[in-house]
């Protein structure tokens, strides 16, 4: 293609809604465009590298056996209404009527509607397992649609279904897609991490997430070193404290006028604030639609893990309390709220509160504390792992300390097991003409946020550094002054022979300055770019790689030759 004539454009300054370099970069190179909150047009430079991921994707999907089919966005919400998914969904849903009043929403995912295909045309042991993939958009009503594609309100997804007979063939498909997911993102150029992680509103258990890893990336994960252990923090359990062997000492009560917070408490008491004990109080929503309050109690150094809560909880909602509710439940503000007395709240405490002895807690009376406060014999509980575990903790495998880091989701596997096949009805016979449900397992990847990952760890100062794999073009070649036709007309031929073997190249032909070409060219990260200059009488052109900075003179055949070479290896890796 010839830039001259090329839709390409690109911008001087990082736009003011752009954060993190990936959404600053696909905008400055003309990738995107926004048209509302997290909804993007696609321009062709930023279509390309698109359909390069998805091109990968379908090949390593394919590879495994997996079909790929083309489901509707717009759905019917009877499905949903059955799984319970109509409710669950939340806010998160972006719902419509037809002109019948008929319910309907823009998919957020497929399980309901591929559960259908399966439940409708396959029956017997003998078409199982199958693999059904597709690859469109999710709507998803995001609270914070931000960083450009990656966190989108409209976003392109591969989502594979996996139907089995048991969970021994459960484990095989999920295993399959484990081993194309590290193929799929090897490929892209990503390093990654593979994490457990917590299941959702998808349900099911056993899950795991592919992040890669990435200074701006929303995911929060902890992992080690020393086995190789990764976890998301939403997920990550907290190795079990040891119980304590201190004395039992009375319980008292002091008076801390003006404090509320741990801070607070332990400038006042003196107190170490291990032995401080923090109470959270929310509302649950349980699916019966019943509302209790729940009480949730962590070590005052620690942090409420407000997932791992939930999840305990079993309910569909969990929000935090309103001051005044908890003023009217405890008696006092949220500050000097305890857990001694409590009544009306069902109380949920960490493993750490269960084995601190002589904890301090609020005495559910403003201004004062408790102090000599201990589980069981002041105060009972529902006791599990609530806190979020962190950098420095140990590692519940190994027991070495844990590290910590930040990533992008890019993709996850989940075991679904029957939750969507029996609430939907979607049986298999077995040999002996008994039914079963179908053992199902879902497996996606966000195609548009991998392109947003992959330029959040292929970027420098200058731009976009694109590894050939998924790059829009693989080379461009700049006819340093267009003017000169001497340049002009072998950087033409450098540009034919690169298509003739192969190459996906632009030829920079605009009548724009060598500077204003080069910056381009790095910005938009075209892996090589072939300058035509000077010593274009002599035949002689250089190549630049864009990743290495490294440049070489050649004569312009075998400049083409070498690019080609070089896409050639780059691509047969996967
Ligand atoms: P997240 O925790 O980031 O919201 P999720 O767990 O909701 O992701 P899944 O339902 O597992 O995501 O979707 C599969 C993949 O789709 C994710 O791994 C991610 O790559 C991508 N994805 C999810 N939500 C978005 C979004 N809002 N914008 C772009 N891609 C997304
Ligand atoms: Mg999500």
């Amino acid at each position: 293609m010839r830039m001259s004539q090329a839709f390409m454009p690109t911008l001087r300054e990082n736009p003011a809604d752009a954060e993190i370099p990936s959404h600053q970069l696909m905008v400055r190179a003309g990738l995107i465009r926004k048209v509302a909150p997290g909804i993007y047009n696609l321009l062709p430079f930023g279509l390309r590298a698109v359909r390069k991921v998805e091109a990968i994707v379908r090949e390593e999907m394919d590879r495994k056996g997996g079909q790929e089919c083309l489901m509707p966005l717009l759905l019917p919400a009877e499905p949903w209404i059955q799984t319970g998914r109509w409710g669950d969904y939340g806010d998160e849903m972006f719902r419509l009527k037809d002109r019948h009043q008929r319910q309907f929403c823009l998919a957020p995912t497929h399980e309901e509607v591929i559960t259908q295909i399966a439940r409708d045309d396959v029956t017997s042991y003998r078409q199982l397992p199958q693999l059904l993939y597709h690859i469109g958009n999710k709507y998803r009503d995001e609270i914070r649609p931000r960083f450009g594609v990656m966190r989108g309100r409209e976003f392109i997804m591969k989502d594979l279904y996996s139907f089995d007979v048991d969970p021994e063939g459960l484990a095989v498909s999920y295993d399959k897609m484990y081993d194309a997911y590290a193929r799929i993102f090897t490929r892209c150029g990503l390093e990654f991490r593979v994490v457990e992680a917590d299941p959702g509103a998808i349900g099911g258990s056993g899950t795991h997430e592919f992040t890669v890893l990435a200074e701006h990336g929303e995911s929060e994960i902890v992992y080690c070193d020393a086995c190789g252990f990764a976890a998301n923090v939403e997920k990550a359990e907290a190795v079990a404290p040891e119980a304590s062997k201190e004395q039992e000492l009375p319980m008292g009560k002091v008076a801390t006028p003006g404090v509320h917070t741990i801070q607070e408490l332990v400038g006042c008491l003196g107190v170490p604030v291990e032995k401080t004990a923090k109470i959270l109080f929310y509302w649950a929503v349980y699916h019966d639609g019943r509302e209790e309050m729940v009480a949730a109690m962590v070590l005052g150094h620690r942090e409420l893990n407000e997932i791992k809560m939930k999840n305990l909880t079993g309910a569909m909602h969990v929000t935090m309390a309103p001051a005044e509710d908890v003023t009217r439940v405890t008696g006092a503000p949220p500050g000097s709220a305890g857990p001694v007395g409590l009544q009306n709240a069902r109380v949920m405490v960490d493993r750490e509160i269960a084995v601190t002895r002589n904890m301090v807690t609020g005495a559910n009376d403003d201004g004062y504390h408790l102090t000599g406060v201990n589980f069981s014999r002041d105060f009972s509980g529902e006791v599990s792992d609530l806190r979020y575990v962190r950098e420095g903790d140990i590692c519940p495998r190994c027991r070495q300390v844990l590290r910590g880091g930040r990533g992008i989701e890019v993709g996850q596997l989940f075991k679904l097991w029957t939750k969507y096949s029996e609430s939907l009805g979607c049986l298999f016979t077995d040999e002996s003409g008994q039914q079963h449900p179908m053992v199902m397992g879902c497996y996606g990847i966000g195609i548009t946020r991998t392109v947003a990952a992959v330029i959040e760890q292929c970027h420098d100062e200058n731009g976009i550094m694109w590894p050939v794999s998924v790059a829009p073009y693989h080379a461009t070649v700049v006819c340093v002054n267009s003017a000169d036709e001497v340049q002009a007309s072998l950087a033409s031929s450098v540009y034919e022979e690169l298509g003739r073997l192969g190459v996906e190249a632009v030829l920079d032909d605009r009548e724009e300055r060598a500077g204003v070409k080069f910056k381009d060219a790095d910005l938009l990260g075209f892996p090589f770019r072939i300058n035509v200059g000077k010593k274009a009488p002599q035949g002689v052109v250089e190549v630049v790689e864009r990743r290495s900075g490294q440049v070489w003179e050649h004569g312009a055949t075998e400049a083409a030759q070498y690019v080609a070479q070089r896409v050639k290896e780059a691509l047969s890796q996967g």
